[in-house]
């Protein structure tokens, strides 16, 4: 089931429209990046999902339940939502250890939710535990400090981590070790057999009153759970706590204080408390905008191990491409309130869905050219560009220009005026054409038709070689190690390509070059949108 849905979903202010009729399906358990420029709508339309912002109109569903609905008044309150936030300033409590930060928010909660009885818990994990006493015993036992003594807090800490307890049930269990450590087993032993008794009294006491208690230690009444409205038990609150902060790797930190921690540790924090009461929903806004280069691609990789470990829906918001690319399941871009494109990251790279998603994804960005023509009997387009020379693009697939163009106008024309004005208004996105001299010839303003076209091709398919089609000049060459970045001068246009390793080109030298693959893109330049993929054959002069 598609865990969050937004059906004409619009914000104004006064005639300036922050999100203009946004529909989307956010599929559940998906890692979506809402990705577009500084003011595009991002964090609008995220703070509208989690309840913070209200819609002018439209309407949105959480996993089934509507949330908003402007037609029929519904609109539940960002705490009944379920959700999570995480934003760029993730505000500890300084006077609050790591621990008492994430356990805060747990001990607040008071609602329904499911009876459950913590002794039984409590009992059944350490019969669990216990049936294997020399795993226990090792594990304990590497607990000693350099001069042999058994270090108890190292102990409790080391069983949370290998069990998946509570501090309260590694307590007890180092208890045992305690007493006597030559008779390990059979006191073990022992305390097992008091242990499953002690079980047994709990379970026969709650058949008796005809309830039973599930695999959860959740009270059972006639085939499902009893529920109350409670708060959270200490033991349930430390199980909930240690295990969020063994996914964000803050165990051995507990203790300390906020400023004791170093900005990447506190962002941890910052998840660990955000994670603590399982949200549906996570929403994040540039959390880590104020983290250095190197962790934020450290925090990177464990937003993404974080998204498995908690099965949750992340949504989070940046403009940054790279981010954006890196992290999520799903992007979607967004112009000026209105929604470009949702697809995958390399979807959206390979396939942009116009001229705004092929120039904003991707870094060095997309060569545009510009060029003009019309199809040709066996469906390639032949079309000249820069001052006169001549290229053949062929589509990857078979695409009927004609009928192709008649399409987007009927499309164009389909599209319904608001009833308030926009003042804020969509219009066609002017991609940039690289030149030497900007002001040389500049270009007066041409009316454009159906057989205008923009080529665009990704820097990584422009190849440079002794032979090849079309001669240029190396305007410049930026060697990284790994690869180079070179700006090719053809007249007064340039282009740029990436060559995998370090190569040493000469500024002014000239090669050859042309074009490879199949991966060239094809734009109407009159509605911006793409029309098709496909090779460019570069003619000789
Ligand atoms: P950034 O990356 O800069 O945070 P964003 O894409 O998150 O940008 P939003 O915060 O969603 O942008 O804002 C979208 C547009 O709505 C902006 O142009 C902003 O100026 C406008 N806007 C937001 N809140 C209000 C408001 N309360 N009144 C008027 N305009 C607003």
């Amino acid at each position: 089931m598609p865990e969050i849905v937004l059906k004409n979903i619009t914000k104004r202010f006064d005639k300036f429209y922050a999100v203009d009729d946004l529909n989307l399906v956010i599929e559940d358990n998906a890692f979506v990046t809402l990705l577009g420029p500084s003011g595009c709508g991002k964090t609008t339309t995220l703070r509208m999902i989690a309840g913070l912002e209200t819609p002018t109109s439209g309407q949105i569903t959480i996993d089934g339940v509507t949330v908003f609905d402007s037609e029929r008044g519904i609109n539940i309150p960002a705490n009944k939502r379920k959700v999570g936030f995480l934003f760029q300033n993730y505000a500890l409590w300084p006077n609050m250890t790591v621990y008492q930060n994430i356990a805060f928010g747990l001990s607040n909660i008071h609602e329904e939710m499911a009876k459950v009885d913590c002794t039984a818990m409590q009992t059944a994990a350490m019969i669990q535990i216990l049936s294997k006493p020399e795993k226990l015993k090792k594990a304990l036992e590497e607990c000693r400090n350099k001069d042999g003594k058994f270090d108890k807090d190292r102990a409790n800490l080391r069983l949370i981590d290998e069990y998946d307890i509570s501090m309260q049930t590694a307590e007890k269990l180092v208890g045992y070790h305690l007493q006597d450590t030559s008779d390990y087993v059979s006191i073990t032993e022992a305390e097992s057999g008091k242990l499953q008794t002690k079980l047994q009294e709990i379970q026969d006491k709650y058949k008796a009153d005809g309830c039973e208690l599930n695999g959860k230690f959740e009270v059972v009444k006639n085939g499902s759970p009893v529920k109350t409205v409670r708060k959270l038990s200490k033991e349930e609150i430390d199980l909930q706590v240690r295990r969020v902060s063994r996914i964000v790797k803050i165990g051995m930190f507990m203790d300390r204080y906020p400023s004791e921690l170093s900005g990447g540790q506190q962002q941890r924090v910052a998840i660990a408390r955000t994670l603590a009461p399982n949200p549906k929903v996570l929403f994040m806004d540039e959390p880590l905008s104020n983290l250095d280069a190197k962790l934020r691609i450290e925090m990177r990789s464990e937003l993404q191990r974080l998204h498995i470990d908690t099965g949750s829906t992340f949504i989070y918001v940046t403009h940054d491409q790279l981010e954006a690319m890196t992290l999520a399941t799903k992007i979607c871009l967004i112009n000026n309130g209105v929604l470009q494109q949702h697809d995958a990251p390399l979807e959206v790279y390979k396939r942009p869905a116009n001229l705004f998603a092929a120039d904003f994804v991707g870094n060095p960005s997309i060569n545009f050219i510009e060029g003009k023509g019309s199809q040709a009997q066996d469906g390639s387009i032949p079309l000249t560009i820069f001052d006169g020379m001549k290229v053949v693009f062929t589509p990857n697939e078979p695409v009927n220009l004609r009928e192709w163009c008649a399409t987007a106008d009927t499309e164009e024309a389909k599209t319904v005026p608001t009833k308030v004005e926009k003042s804020n208004r969509d219009t066609l996105f002017k991609y940039i054409i690289a030149k030497v001299d900007t002001l040389q010839g500049a270009e007066q303003e041409q009316t454009v038709t159906d057989d205008d076209f923009v080529i665009g091709i990704r820097p990584e398919f422009l190849d440079l070689a002794d032979e090849g089609d079309v001669e240029c000049e190396i305007y410049a060459s930026m060697p990284t190690g790994m690869e180079t970045m070179v700006k090719v001068r053809i007249g007064n246009y340039l282009l740029t390509g990436i060559m995998f390793g370090g190569i040493l080109y000469k500024i002014g030298q000239r090669m050859k070059l042309h074009t490879s693959g199949d991966s060239i893109l094809l734009f109407s330049r009159k509605t911006g949108r793409l029309i098709a993929q496909g090779s460019l054959k570069i003619m000789k002069a």
